[in-house]
């Protein structure tokens, strides 16, 4: 067995991280010994940035200063808030700015874009989705069947892992899609699954999707702000996340949605509708007859939600300037190659812990999650003790999530030393 703690790797990587300096921009929850926890939950709610209050305090005083104004005049006037975020936005997700908006929060625009890209037909009706998605996918999808009067059950097709294995293989993906053909509506599945935190060939299963003419959208939360996304160049149709996990937005924050420039000009696609996706030049004019805006934002409904928005900016902010995706991820491989080459030399047999997140780094975002056969839950329990937050999900995983904004080697250096000690 290995002892990790002794070893000074932790220490050198640190020093030459080009992003080591962004930690300082979080506040960290402090852990029971008062020291500042090792936080290895932001794929759960990320960290709140120092930068956030500031952004909230000067929509504040644009309120206080000048009341129903601020639509209109200040610093960044309400009306167009939502364009503010809209580069940052596209570059994000690898999207054309026509492509994407921010409004409401998850699950709503599940919905919204369900609406739009699940027309099912009296043939072609089914919905293809991972077996195990998180469940407010699950209800999501379950209530659209509802809402065109069909039985879940005829149309979820649910994918499943190989029997002994944890994940999904591309090509039984892809194998399925062919299988299900003329009869596949949709498929809409994570971009990166929440409990195995696999990441899936997003390209090869648009690719597979449209050859069969089926719509094909994904569901970002956990690959937002974690992988390198390239929706426009894949040719996904559609896709939504949260921006409360790794894009560090604060709870219940809102939400990104990438609509495919194909139907920016689509007025007769269906939706539905509000006053803030109509045409702005005429929107005052409160005429009736709906008018979209071109592009993902004529699927805005409501007026923009300033105050997560203004959150939600904060935090795209510290993305750009710490050079933007390509920047993070290459440090996130190395931070979770580290994390599991510390679980690895503990040196535990499979009956005991199992890593069943994929190893290949391109199946992977920056989480691991451990399936722990015996004494799970007391080893979650340790490492809290420790000051090391992960997250439990029953029956027996634990989620750990080194994001490379605010986590260090030296971070994940303390969860190597601590499973040693449990283990010893
Ligand atoms: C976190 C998460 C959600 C949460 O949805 P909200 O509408 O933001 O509560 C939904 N789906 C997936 C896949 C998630 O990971």
């Amino acid at each position: 067995m290995i002892d990790v703690s002794a070893s000074p790797t932790a220490a050198e990587l640190d020093a030459a991280d080009p992003l080591a300096a962004f930690r300082q921009e979080f506040h960290f929850p402090p852990g029971p010994d008062g020291r500042p926890s090792v936080y290895l939950c932001g794929n759960s709610l990320g960290l709140l940035p120092k930068a956030a209050r500031a952004a909230v305090e000067q929509e504040f005083v644009a309120w206080e200063q000048r009341g129903v104004e601020g639509h209109f005049h200040g610093e960044s006037p309400w009306m167009h808030y939502h364009e503010t975020l809209t580069d940052a936005t596209a570059r994000l997700v690898g999207a054309r700015p026509l492509e994407v908006v921010v409004m409401n929060s998850l699950t709503v625009n599940l919905h919204l874009l369900l609406v739009s890209f699940y027309r099912p037909t009296a043939t072609r009706y089914r919905i293809l989705m991972e077996g195990g998605a998180f469940p407010s996918d699950q209800y999501a999808i379950e209530s659209q069947a509802h809402l065109h009067g069909l039985d879940p059950a005829d149309v979820i097709v649910e994918l499943m892992p190989r029997s002994g294995e944890h994940t999904l293989r591309t090509a039984d993906i892809e194998a399925k899609i062919q299988e299900l053909g003329d009869s596949l509506a949709t498929v809409l599945i994570g971009g990166v699954n929440y409990y195995t935190g696999q990441a899936y060939d997003m390209a090869a299963i648009t690719r597979a999707g449209h050859a069969v003419g089926a719509y094909v959208g994904f569901d970002l939360a956990h690959a937002a702000g974690n992988l390198e996304l390239q929706l426009h160049d894949w040719d996904v149709d559609f896709a939504c996340w949260c921006t409360y996990k790794y894009l560090n937005s604060g709870p219940g924050g809102t939400s990104g949605v990438f609509i495919h420039e194909r139907f920016a000009q689509r007025p007769d696609l269906l939706r539905l509708a509000g006053w803030w996706g109509h045409d702005p030049a005429v929107r005052f004019q409160m005429k009736k007859g709906f008018r979209p805006m071109p592009g993902a934002a004529g699927w805005q409904l409501s007026c923009s939600q300033v105050f997560p928005l203004a959150l939600h900016r904060a935090s795209l902010a510290i993305v750009e300037r710490a050079g933007g995706m390509p920047v993070l991820r290459r440090k996130s491989e190395q931070l979770t190659a580290y994390l599991e080459h510390l679980i690895r030399a503990v040196g535990l047999p499979s009956s005991q812990l199992e890593i069943i997140t994929p190893s290949d780094p391109a199946q992977r975002g920056a989480q691991l999650s451990l399936l722990v056969h015996q004494r799970g839950r007391e080893l979650f329990d340790f490492l809290a003790q420790e000051g090391i937050i992960g997250d439990w999900r029953e029956p027996n995983v634990i989620r750990l999530a080194p994001v490379p904004l605010y986590n260090s080697f030296e971070d994940v250096r303390r969860v190597g030393d601590a499973l040693t000690r449990f283990f010893k």
